[in-house]
């Protein structure tokens, strides 16, 4: 073989014996093939078969099995964010004149993404209330082919009854599709609850560390396991190894993490629930949470993200006391080992549903800082609003 072929083929080098704990990046696109009768009947090698780099590498599909296992389902598929999982679950099973039920608290951008393409391809959206069994009874009909859940809700963290839900969809033909991103598959196994389909934004506490987007979508039946591939192979999309390898390395820790981040989150919100500036703290684990005892019931754990409803006084200088914060970061997104602090507006995410507390709700994320750190920085924060709203009364020295 001459020199410049041997620059271009990649040689056989033994494996045997190589046996290692991570798993490999296997990165790819073109696969090839034995020979010509083994290309013409690739078609054959069926959904975890080997056809091209967009359909799975071994990296990928080390991802998938993992989520598969932890979900309880059949098969997994990865794309390019938490939003995709979404949108690609949604589209890959709804047709013009179909109808999708949205839960009213689910992530915004699926709202839009709902409203505005959705709806451009013929899909009626509507939306029905989290917590009320009778609104989603009451709106759906032969015509409905998915109800969306997040439970808990984004932001606002109502729990849904995932098995009465289920049964009422199944009763009319509807599938089931629940956003699992703020349980994980640890904490919430939605397709042994009655979901048919769970998505996860992996870029929250799977990954774990704010470096990477992807998302999963994990089915629990085979005959939902062709139209999603063959929906993700005709938009082509499909995730880079390297992105995958950064989620499985984040995914080993994602236990100690998660437990971490539950401790974390009990502490800071013993410190600030009877704060007189705290009108409310949203988390399920709470005895007084409205969704408590559905929370207990169908879920194993919490996470480290819950949400802080100041009183009316306080609220509105929220958004000012956020930059006396130093160990806490200000941004969306969370499940990172960075604490985050996001400032989320609510109202006009509601269309089925009345929220009547304050419209701005703090949604706060705890990573993996000390938590004396985290407590300074709470307490200094809230002795900021406590001065904004009443400065005659702190007087300096002076
Ligand atoms: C963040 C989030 C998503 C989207 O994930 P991205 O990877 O950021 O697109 C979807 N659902 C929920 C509940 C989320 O919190």
């Amino acid at each position: 073989m001459k020199d410049l072929t041997q620059c271009v083929i990649t040689p056989d080098v033994d494996m045997d014996g190589f046996e290692t704990l991570g798993a490999a990046t296997y990165r790819g696109s073109t696969i090839v093939f034995k020979n010509a009768e083994a290309y013409r009947t690739r078609g054959e090698r069926g959904h975890q078969g080997y056809t091209y780099g967009l359909y799975g590498t071994p990296t990928t599909r080390t991802l998938e099995a993992k989520l598969t296992a932890l979900e309880m389902g059949v098969r997994t598929f990865l794309v390019p964010s938490g939003q995709a999982s979404n949108s690609v679950a949604m589209l890959s099973f709804l047709s013009t004149g179909d109808r999708i039920l949205i839960a009213d608290n689910s992530y915004p951008p699926v709202r839009d993404f709902a409203n505005r393409d959705l709806a451009r391809f013929g899909i009626e959206v509507a939306y029905y209330d989290p917590v009320a069994i009778d609104d989603l009874e009451r709106q759906i009909d032969g015509r409905t082919k998915i109800v969306w859940c997040e439970s808990p809700g984004s932001t606002t963290m109502e729990i849904q009854d995932l098995p009465r839900i289920a049964q009422i969809a199944h009763r009319h033909g509807a599938l089931v599709g629940c956003d699992n991103t703020w349980a994980t598959p640890l904490n919430y196994k939605p397709l042994t609850l009655g979901a048919d389909i769970v998505t996860e934004a992996l870029t929250k506490y799977v990954s774990g560390h704010s470096d990477v987007l992807m998302g999963s979508i994990t089915v629990r039946a085979e005959e939902h396991i062709v139209p999603l591939r063959a929906t993700l192979g005709r938009l082509g999309i499909g995730v880079s190894p390297d992105d995958a390898t950064l989620v499985l390395r984040g995914m080993e820790t994602l236990g100690v993490r998660l437990r971490h981040a539950a401790e974390g989150a009990a502490e800071i919100i013993a410190l600030i629930q009877h704060h007189p500036l705290v009108e409310q703290v949203l988390y399920p684990s709470l005895l007084d949470f409205p969704g408590h005892d559905i929370w207990k019931r169908d879920f194993l754990g919490v996470s480290g993200v819950f949400s802080v409803v100041l009183k009316p006084e306080a609220s509105k200088h929220a958004a000012a006391a956020l930059d006396v914060l130093r160990t806490f970061a200000i941004g969306a997104s969370w499940g990172g080992t960075r604490s985050l602090i996001a400032p989320m507006p609510v109202k006009q995410n509601r269309s089925a549903s009345q929220w009547h507390g304050e419209d701005l709700v703090l949604r706060v994320s705890i990573g993996l800082e000390d938590l004396d750190d985290l407590k300074a920085d709470i307490e200094a924060f809230l002795a900021d609003i406590a001065e904004r709203s009443a400065p005659a009364k702190v007087s300096k020295a002076s």
